[in-house]
C-alpha cells in the first residue's frame, strides 16, 4: 500500500493488544504495513494475539508489561526500541472496569482503575517522548469511551478516568506539537470485548439500550477501531491533533 495511510516501514506499540480492541487495532496497523508490539500482562493471550498478526504477514513482538507500574512502562519502550529499532506510533489502549455504586467503591479499587486507566495512560506517553524525539515525531492514540462524556451509576472512577484520558490528550498534544508529536483520543462506543461481556452478565440493565440508542443499530466489533488508528497513526493526519473522535455508530449524537 502507498499513500497517505500507509505505515510501512513504522513501528507501532499497542498496549493491551493481546486481545478485544487493542488487538483489533494492532491487526489495522499491521495491515497498513506497520510492525507491531503488543504490550499486556498475560503471556498466553499475548503469544496468541502474536500469533495472529503473523499469519497477516505482519512483524510482530511480544512485551510483558505492566502499564501501571512506571518501571515497566519505560522497560516496555526500551524493549520495542531495542528488539524494533526505532518507535513511531503509541497506541494507549490497556484499560480496565469495576461496575458498582460509587459509595461502595474502595479506596484501593479506585486506584487501579485510576492507576490503570489514567495514570498508565500518562506513564506510557511519558515513556515514549525520547524514542519520538529520535524519530523525528510520533503519534499517540489515547482510548477514552462512552464514559469520556457521559456519566453513569456503576461507573465513577471509570468515567473520572476516562474523562481524565480525554483531557490529558489536549494538554499533551499542546505541549509536543513542537516535537512533531500528535496525540489524539477515540472515544469507542459500546465494543463487544472481554471487557463489556464481563459487564453484560454482571449489569445487564446497563446494557440493555445499547443497540436502540445506536444509529448503526448494532453492536461494535474491535475491528471497527482499525481504519481511525491507521488515520490518527498515519501522516494523513498530521495536522490533527488534541481530538476526541466517537467511534461509536452514532449513540453519542442520539438524544
Ligand atoms: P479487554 O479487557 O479485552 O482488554 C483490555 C486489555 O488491557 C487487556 O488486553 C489487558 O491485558 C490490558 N491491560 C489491563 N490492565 C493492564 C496493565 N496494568 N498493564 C498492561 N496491560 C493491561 O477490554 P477492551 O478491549 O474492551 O478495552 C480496551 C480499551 O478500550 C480500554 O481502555 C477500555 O476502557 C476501552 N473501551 C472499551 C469499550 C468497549 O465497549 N469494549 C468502550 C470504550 C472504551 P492483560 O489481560 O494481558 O492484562
Amino acid at each position: 500500500m502507498t499513500g497517505p495511510f500507509d505505515l510501512t516501514g513504522r513501528v507501532a506499540l499497542v498496549t493491551g493488544g493481546n486481545g478485544g480492541i487493542g488487538l483489533g487495532i494492532a491487526k489495522g496497523l499491521a495491515a497498513a504495513g506497520a510492525s507491531v508490539a503488543i504490550a499486556g500482562r498475560n503471556a498466553e493471550k499475548t503469544a496468541a494475539a502474536i500469533a495472529e498478526l503473523k499469519a497477516m504477514g505482519g512483524r510482530a513482538i511480544a512485551v510483558a508489561a505492566d502499564i501501571a507500574d512506571e518501571t515497566s512502562a519505560g522497560q516496555m519502550v526500551q524493549t520495542v526500541a531495542d528488539q524494533l529499532g526505532r518507535l513511531d506510533i503509541l497506541v494507549a489502549n490497556a484499560g480496565i472496569n469495576i461496575r458498582k455504586p460509587p459509595e461502595d467503591y474502595s479506596l484501593a479499587e479506585w486506584h487501579t482503575i485510576l492507576d490503570t486507566n489514567l495514570t498508565g495512560t500518562f506513564l506510557c506517553a511519558k515513556a515514549v517522548l525520547p524514542a519520538f524525539k529520535a524519530a523525528g515525531g510520533g503519534k499517540i492514540i489515547t482510548i477514552g469511551s462512552m464514559a469520556s462524556i457521559f456519566g453513569g451509576g456503576i461507573i465513577g472512577p471509570y468515567a473520572a478516568s476516562k474523562g481524565g484520558v480525554v483531557q490529558l490528550t489536549k494538554s499533551l498534544a499542546v505541549s509536543w506539537a513542537q516535537h512533531n508529536v500528535q496525540v489524539n483520543a477515540i472515544l469507542p462506543g459500546f465494543i463487544d470485548t472481554p471487557l463489556t461481556r464481563g459487564g453484560r452478565q454482571s449489569a445487564p440493565e446497563m446494557f440493555a439500550k445499547v443497540v436502540d440508542r445506536t444509529p448503526a443499530g448494532r453492536w461494535g466489533v474491535p475491528e471497527d477501531l482499525a481504519g481511525l488508528a491507521v488515520f490518527l497513526a498515519s501522516r494523513a493526519s498530521d495536522f490533527i491533533t488534541g481530538t476526541a473522535i466517537p467511534a461509536d455508530g452514532g449513540y453519542s449524537i442520539h438524544l
